[in-house]
């Protein structure tokens, strides 16, 4: 679907559920991005939206994306530098005095660490796999801390593959499993301050991220006949689900693992 089409499709309804809510979206790297799905969603709900970006490369592609709706907060953020970290909530401080929710949508290994055997994974491509999915989501909540002085809502992004073993999955889905527990440590510590984090873990969806990995599209022809809707998930379905949970429907949800993932999950024989 091209931006323009997209554009022409975004709905807002001013008074909805997320009206008056703020927060920052990490991890839009175009339209079929996982991120962007859940930036629609949150928008059609009234929420007003910041945006960052991995690299420069990328400004051309996220800035009509983000006008399209509504934001004027778009920074180059490379979440391994904690420096970069730092600055862009330094920058978000000035244009807002709080926030409600950050959507984190990021992960990263190696490709030849996404095919072949797990136990081939380098010490390094095990640590930067670990560092950009899974620690970054540490250090963007502790960032995001002093500016959700109002309570909140943090929402990351899993997979399966932290479960169960999937095939050429390998050290991601280490990296998501660390996520995952990561989600549950937060949510114990941030608790107190009325801050809930979650995470959703999606089917597989065609995103730039996901055709990284070897032998992705058996993957969702394996599904779409197990799964017990007999189909894939829509970014739209996860989308959806990110906006229940940075809404106050969730209000008392934290530290769960949401499946949008059409059922799959639940499938043994
Ligand atoms: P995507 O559109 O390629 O998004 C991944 C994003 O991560 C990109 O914007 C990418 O930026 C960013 N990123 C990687 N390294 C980064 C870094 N050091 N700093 C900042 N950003 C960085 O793919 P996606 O599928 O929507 O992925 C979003 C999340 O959903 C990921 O956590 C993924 O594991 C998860 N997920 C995806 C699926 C699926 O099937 N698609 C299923 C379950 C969970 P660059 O493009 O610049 O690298």
């Amino acid at each position: 679907m091209s931006q323009a089409t997209e554009s022409k499709e975004l709905t807002r309804n001013e008074n909805g559920m997320l009206k008056g809510k703020k927060g920052i979206i990490f991890g839009v790297a175009n339209d079929h991005s996982l991120a962007w799905a859940c930036a629609k969603a949150l928008y059609s709900e009234g929420a007003e939206l910041a945006f960052t970006y991995q690299a420069e490369a990328l400004e051309r592609r996220i800035k009509p994306l983000a006008e399209s709706v509504g934001s004027k907060f778009v920074e180059m953020c490379d979440l391994g530098k904690d420096e970069d970290i730092a600055s862009t909530f330094e920058k978000l401080g000035k244009h807002w005095n709080k926030i409600d929710f950050v959507v984190h949508a990021v992960a990263f290994a190696n490709k030849k660490d996404l095919e072949g055997h797990f136990v081939d994974t380098s010490r390094e491509g095990f640590a930067l796999a670990l560092d950009v999915s899974a620690y970054t989501l540490v250090a963007v909540t502790r960032a995001a801390l002093p500016m959700m002085n109002d309570g909140g809502s943090v929402v990351t992004l899993t997979y399966y593959g932290a479960e169960k073993v999937v095939q050429n999955y390998n050290v991601m889905g280490v990296a998501k499993a660390a996520l995952e527990a990561s989600v549950r440590y937060l949510a114990a510590d941030l608790g107190e301050k009325n801050i809930r984090v979650n995470s959703i873990s999606a089917g597989p969806v065609r995103t730039l991220a996901a055709m990284g990995i070897a032998g992705f599209r058996d993957m969702l022809k394996f599904v779409e006949q197990r799964a017990p809707l007999k189909r894939n998930v829509q970014a739209e379905e996860v989308g959806k689900t990110a906006l229940y949970l940075t809404s106050d429907l969730a209000s008392g949800v934290t530290g769960e693992c949401i499946h949008v993932d059409c059922g799959y999950s639940i499938i043994a024989l």
